[in-house]
């Protein structure tokens, strides 16, 4: 089995910051983690390794110091290492961004699975999950709690939501996006990281994966941002004055006209 595990480099939270002449995320000069719903995907993909045989795949789309966060998902079960990285992706939005994905893992077929994570905590979107499916033309399945192989390669998929689960069974291919929480991410094993220190993840260009360069970076990405601001809140005061009991009269009738009481 071919799995692939879409893991995303995002910014450490409080190291985040932005280009006052682009409004986009300075990632390069941010400390990066893996984006931590995605620990789940990659512990999902691993005991399904174990599981049923084959190997996990890691996949990242992201700048050249993203390189460690893919050697930490090798020593957390990745067989193999891959980065995405080209300065024609810079700017991408969630559409442009799932087309380089699809564009890679098209490069990495035949696959079974592609595994995410649910969202990332940075654009926050869960969006590339559903439009990579839709780029790859295969079906996605969201929020997916546990999944088990059947008879005939017919898999069936638990999705969890806020007050029900349903199943699904499908066939692969498939792009399955995990609910974070369902399983118990694995520490890093001592053994993976010592064999990580001399692997190096392969890395692929825009061109190497065949992407159109008008549906990649700022060009291709229909959503751009205007502008980038830190809101003000402006609170409205009103001070009343006189006796007690003038005041309180006051403060009801006023209560009264705003519907509060
Ligand atoms: C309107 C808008 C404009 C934006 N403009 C910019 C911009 O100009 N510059 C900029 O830097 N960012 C920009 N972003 C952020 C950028 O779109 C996102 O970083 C990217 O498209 C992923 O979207 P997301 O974070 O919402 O992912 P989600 O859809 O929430 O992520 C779901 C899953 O997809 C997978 N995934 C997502 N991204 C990657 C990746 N890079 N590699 C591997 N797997 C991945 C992960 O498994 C992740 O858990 C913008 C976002 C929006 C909404």
């Amino acid at each position: 089995m071919n799995l692939i595990v879409c893991l995303k480099p995002v910014p450490e939270p409080g190291t985040v910051k932005v280009d006052p002449e682009t409004h986009t995320l300075k990632r390069a000069s941010s400390e990066l983690i893996i984006n931590p719903p995605d620990r789940f995907a990659l512990e999902m993909a691993v005991e399904l390794k174990e599981r049923y045989g084959g190997k996990v795949t890691a996949l990242m789309m992201g700048p050249p110091n993203a390189v460690p966060l893919l050697k930490e998902a090798y020593a957390l079960g990745a067989d193999e290492l891959v980065l995405l990285s080209d300065r024609a992706f810079a700017g991408s939005d969630t559409l442009a961004t799932s087309y380089a994905l699809a564009k890679a893992i098209q490069k990495l077929s035949p696959f079974d699975l592609v595994l995410m994570g649910k969202a990332s905590i940075d654009g926050e979107t869960a969006q590339v999950g559903p439009e990579t499916g839709a780029w790859l033309g295969i079906p996605s399945i969201t929020q997916v709690k546990t999944l088990v192989r059947g008879e005939n390669d017919a898999w069936v998929a638990r999705r969890i939501f806020e007050d029900f689960e349903e199943e699904v069974e499908f066939s692969p291919p498939a792009v399955i996006t995990v609910e974070p929480e369902t399983n118990d991410p694995r520490p890093p094993s001592l053994k993976r990281l010592l064999a990580v220190r001399n692997l190096e993840p392969q890395v692929l260009s825009a061109r190497q994966v065949d992407c159109d360069p008008t549906k990649t970076g700022l060009s291709g990405s229909p959503t751009q941002v205007l502008d980038v601001f830190t809101p003000t809140y402006e609170g409205k005061r009103e001070v009343l004055s006189g006796e007690p009991e003038e005041v309180v009269e006051k403060l009801v009738s006023i209560l009264r006209e705003r519907g509060l009481i």
